[in-house]
């Protein structure tokens, strides 16, 4: 198994080649675990701490900024060692998988003891009990509680000479989600923007195909080469049934044999990270994949769905509309968003749902009540299945489905609920209705993390250990007594009774005082053991009998606390599938509640959304820039669009082609029509008065002028290839944004592309379209093509300042008032005025030599372009007269009159 791509090789990192007489038992050992691991840092459990070695221990020094120490000599050199405490591995943990490494964690797998009873050379024994890796994490401090956390496995079935299909399945061990599809190479990476995996396996056939070199590079994910024996459809088929215990796969509905041969791939990956430990899987279910909107990496990204362009969640439209009260429902928000549905019977079953919790305000403030104090109950199932779970895990699920009873409870009061919600209370409905009760009776209030710490079992609950408790606390009495004694019985009034790891239960008196316990007859009694600066320390046989007494209470309730957690949890893996159920209709029902709590409070409307070719919105708004505009006390401007072909669906959707200046309002009216599309089809109300959306089954967003120099494109190029992508690929049920497309290039180059583009949109993709352009120009094609019509965001001066309405508007922009939005970011003044000054020149220029001609020249389009109105008219030649206009005579002071006096004598 190797990882590319990795942050650093770790290949190298045993000695593998070790001559066996040279080393120790423990570093032959070692080498021997680190040979089977070549690929992942090693950490090698060693008491109290997981120690790394050689090459492992300077990466991961280097890496989490620790102290790289020495240990021994191996082959006359030192060997470098670094460690994390055990107890908090995690964070390393964390931090190691983040800088793109793999880790093996190495346990000791037997009692010290047992080893030592070998003989004194022996080594305690030690394996590897799992890999961590990117996709296959479950501790709870390392997941973020609402993203799912996903690796997919990929396998290929060739159909033909060229053509691949390629079976992708997802696993997510966190909460056992299980899911399968199949799609073409160019649908790949859609998928993978779509699922978002954290890791991606695959037979090394498909991982070193030089083809898909570049593919994999762009995915930017970690990808796992598996050997590829055992990988093909027939060893799948059977891993499959074996970890399903049935007899065929038809039970879980017909899979292709990419499919198939993927699902086996990923189980082997699940396998080989686990190690005998068996999360909570669910049978692999068709995933909706092929009944999403397709959207690309690069639309998701340019509409910030789910992240921010610089990658937060903050800001990003997901952020804007959460609000679940339940890390499950904000990890199936999150999936919805990410994959908005194309069946109108589906979306219309979720619309049917929100509205009803929209309508009753009670029921959406009595059901998100109730569901905030539902905990991840998924990812704690998962926990105790691979057996990491600690006592809060239990708790959760009791508390979880005590939460889940109430809430089917509260739903039951209305009778008439669509089949989503129906569906939902079923499945609350099917876990056994005294697991929640035996898990509250057994847990006490507050509980440790881990089930070690023990104290986790709630009084009263177990006879036994509650009588190993007593002798506990009577045990601490009775060491009182003994200080009380022996304080007496030396005379020394402050000896007292300590315990620590070292020495347990010890004597603590005075240095004077001790000098004379070194002595007869107190030689007899105590035992000197340390001698600190001003005090010393003794042991005594009474004490270490109590101490032995003490000490066996504790293991002994322990033990039975442990029997109590296995018994526990046993019950409640025994109800696994119901449970997943019901933590999955739980997440749903807070998604419903959130959507419909969103819809309330914002003023969003229900949309229609049907298998027609209508994009029709009245009053949209842009979910985001409303929010932050809300902040700032300033209103949003709601506008209208219509992209609904203007006869039959065959004519094609129209094209709104919107002009108008700089900052006026252009890319966020854009976004905002993509943004409601998506929030529609994902089952969610939108923010607008009205929506009429014909299904869109495509969506393609992109902006002119943004670079990726990471993958070596210009500017230009990245334009370039993004919009063939759309021209290529745009279908007629397709929604397309362009913004200030032809960009990246010279003005009468971007134009003419601009241009083509258009036309090429209108004549042969005919997809509902939206194109904002600074090329005043291309207005020109309103006239010439039926179905493209102007629009643009209309401002207004006042004294001299641009003022913007954020009003779309029909017809086409006058001019572009760049120089006033330069000024207004504050670009020094005779930067401005110089820029004035060369617009005017360049006007002129251009005035006696029309661009005009380049439409003239065309033959499908001859016609005369319009030219926009001259900002500046003949006798108005420079920025004499709006610098005049912007003096305020009254307002300034006789030094700023001064100053502007030799300003506008200067500028004449
Ligand atoms: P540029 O051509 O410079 O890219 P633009 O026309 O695309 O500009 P936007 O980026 O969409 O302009 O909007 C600029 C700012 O105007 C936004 O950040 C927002 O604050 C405000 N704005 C945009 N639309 C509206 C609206 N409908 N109502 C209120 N404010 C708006």
């Amino acid at each position: 198994m190797r990882h590319s791509p990795p942050r650093e090789a770790t290949r190298s990192a045993a000695p593998a080649e070790a001559a066996p007489e040279r080393v120790t038992p423990m570093m032959a050992q070692y080498v021997e675990i680190k040979a089977a691991n070549p690929d992942c840092l090693l950490f090698y459990r060693m008491g109290d701490f997981y120690e790394l070695f050689f090459r492992d221990a300077e990466i991961a020094s280097r890496t989490l900024g620790i102290v790289l120490t020495k240990r021994g000599k191996h082959q006359g050199d030192d060997i470098p060692m670094c460690g994390v405490p055990v107890d908090r591995a995690d964070d390393y943990l964390q931090r190691l998988i983040a800088a793109g490494h793999r880790v093996a964690v190495c346990e000791q797998t037997e009692d010290p003891a047992e080893a030592r009873k070998r003989g004194n050379k022996s080594v305690v024994k030690r394996d590897v009990v799992r890999l961590v890796t990117p996709g296959t994490i479950t501790e709870e401090r390392l997941l973020e509680p609402g993203r799912a956390s996903l690796f997919v496995a990929v396998a290929r079935r060739k159909t033909g000479e060229a053509v691949a299909l390629y079976g992708v399945a997802a696993i997510d061990i966190s909460t056992g989600r299980f899911t399968v599809m199949e799609t073409p190479q160019e649908r790949l990476s859609i998928e993978f923007s779509r699922l978002e995996p954290r890791e991606i396996v695959c037979p090394d056939a498909i991982h070193d195909d030089p083809e898909l070199k570049e593919f994999w590079r762009e995915i930017a994910v970690p990808v796992t080469p598996l050997a590829r024996d055992g990988l093909d459809a027939a060893s799948a088929e059977r891993r499959l049934k074996e970890f399903f215990g049935v007899a065929t796969l038809d039970a879980f509905g017909s899979f292709s044999r990419a499919e198939i041969a993927a699902a086996g791939a990923a189980l082997a990956y699940v396998e080989r990270t686990q190690l005998g430990a068996r999360p909570p899987l669910s049978a692999p279910v068709r995933d909706s994949g092929s009944a999403t909107m397709l959207i690309d990496a690069a639309t998701r990204a340019n509409l910030e769905l789910t992240r921010t362009l610089s990658g937060e969640r903050q800001g990003s439209l997901l952020a804007a509309i959460d609000r679940t009260v339940t890390p499950g429902g904000a990890r199936l928000l999150a999936e919805w968003l990410a994959g908005p549905l194309t069946e109108q019977g589906a979306i219309a079953a979720r619309h049917d749902a929100v509205e009803l919790v929209v309508a009753d305000g009670a029921l959406r403030e009595d059901l998100r009540r109730a569901l905030e104090k539902v905990p991840d109950v998924a990812r704690a199932l998962a926990r105790l299945s691979l057996d990491r779970g600690g006592p809060r895990d239990l708790a959760a699920l009791g508390a979880g489905l005590t939460a889940a009873r109430d809430v089917a409870a509260l739903l039951l009061r209305r009778g008439d609920l669509p089949d989503e919600l129906a569906r939902a209370i079923r499945a609350l409905g099917e876990t056994d209705p005294d697991l929640p009760l035996r898990l509250t009776e057994a847990l006490a209030e507050e509980l440790p993390l881990n089930r070690r710490d023990g104290r986790f079992v709630r009084e009263g609950y177990d006879a036994a250990l509650d009588e190993l408790r007593l002798l506990q606390v009577d045990s601490r009495k009775v060491i009182a007594q003994l200080q009380a004694r022996y304080a007496t019985e030396t005379g020394c009034r402050t000896l007292r009774i300590k315990h620590n790891a070292m020495l347990g239960y010890f004597v603590e008196v005075p240095q004077a005082i001790g000098e004379e316990f070194l002595k007869d007859p107190w030689r007899a009694t105590f035992v000197h053991r340390q001698t600190m600066s001003d005090a010393m320390r003794f042991s005594s046989v009474e004490l270490g009998e109590l101490e032995a007494k003490i000490a066996s209470a504790a293991d002994r309730a322990l033990k039975l606390e442990l029997a109590i957690f296995a018994r526990l949890t046993e019950a409640v893996l025994a109800q696994a599938e119901p449970v997943k159920a019901a933590a999955l209709a739980l997440a749903a029902l807070d998604v419903v509640a959130a959507l419909a709590d969103l819809a309330a409070r914002e003023g969003w409307s229900r949309p229609i959304v049907d298998a027609g070719a209508a994009f029709s919105i009245e009053r949209g708004r842009h979910p985001v820039v409303e929010a932050a505009l809300k902040r700032d006390g300033k209103p949003f401007v709601a506008n209208d669009t219509e992209l609904s072909p203007p006869g039959t669906e065959a004519t094609g959707g129209r094209i709104c082609l919107i002009t108008g200046p700089n900052m006026a309002g252009k890319s966020t009216f854009l976004r905002q029509n993509a943004l409601i599309a998506v929030l529609a089809q994902m089952g969610s109300f939108v923010p607008a008065a009205k929506a009429h959306i014909g299904i869109v089954d495509r969506l393609f967003s992109r902006v002119g002028a943004a670079d990726d120099l990471a993958r070596g494109r210009s500017t230009f190029m990245v334009e370039m290839v993004e919009t063939a992508a759309i021209l290529n690929q745009a279908g007629p049920r397709a929604l397309v944004i362009l913004d200030e497309i032809g960009r990246g290039t010279a003005t009468f180059d971007g134009l003419s592309i601009a241009w083509a583009a258009i036309e090429h949109l209108h004549e042969v993709n005919r997809c509902r379209s939206l194109f904002a352009t600074h090329y005043h120009e291309l207005t020109a094609l309103g006239d010439r093509l039926d179905r493209v019509a102007n629009a643009t965001v209309r401002v207004t001066e006042w004294k001299g300042e641009v003022v913007f309405l954020h009003e779309v508007v029909p017809g086409a922009a006058d001019r572009s008032y760049g120089i006033q939005v330069a000024k207004l970011a504050g670009l020094p003044p005779a930067v401005v005025e110089r820029a004035r000054a060369i617009l005017g020149e360049l006007e002129k220029t251009e005035r006696e030599k029309p661009v005009a001609s380049l439409v003239d020249d065309l033959p499908l389009f001859a016609a005369p372009l319009r030219r926009p109105t001259a900002v500046v008219t003949e006798d108005q030649p420079d920025g004499l007269r709006d610098e005049l206009a912007g003096i305020e005579p009254d307002e300034m002071t006789p030094r700023e009159a001064l100053e502007a006096l030799y300003r506008l004598k200067g500028l004449a």
